[in-house]
């Protein structure tokens, strides 16, 4: 398990299967699509139904760790005031929301990954 394959999002099995339709959107209004399953070694990403609603508990985490970071750089080390650096944190956090989504369900996906 790399961090290279999860930032890909590849499937954790071959390391080469997509496991969202468009990999390369950074951000969308949308819901990203998701495989069923691997396309090169047909490995089912959603073992059961309601599986990705723990990755919730991700994406509520890497929300967190996103927002207190950048509000730190923000207003500590670049001055700007608590509106300022909110604003900015809110923004970001809306742009990042997609890669957000589909780094949580990877997370989760690799998480209860087992060969
Ligand atoms: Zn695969």
């Amino acid at each position: 398990m790399s961090l290279l394959t999860i930032l890909k999002f590849k499937c954790p099995n071959c390391k080469e299967g997509a496991i969202f339709e468009s990999n390369h959107q950074l951000f969308s209004f949308h819901v990203p699509k998701m495989h069923t399953h691997c396309k090169t070694c047909n490995l089912k990403f959603e073992k059961e139904s309601g599986f990705f609603i723990g990755a919730m508990y991700v994406s509520y985490g890497i929300t967190v760790a996103e927002f207190l970071s950048i509000f730190v750089l923000m207003h500590f080390v670049f001055n700007t005031s608590l509106m300022t650096a909110f604003l900015i944190v809110v923004a970001v956090i809306i742009l990042a929301s997609t890669f957000n989504f589909k780094l949580a369900r990877t997370l989760w996906i690799y998480l209860f990954y087992n060969k």
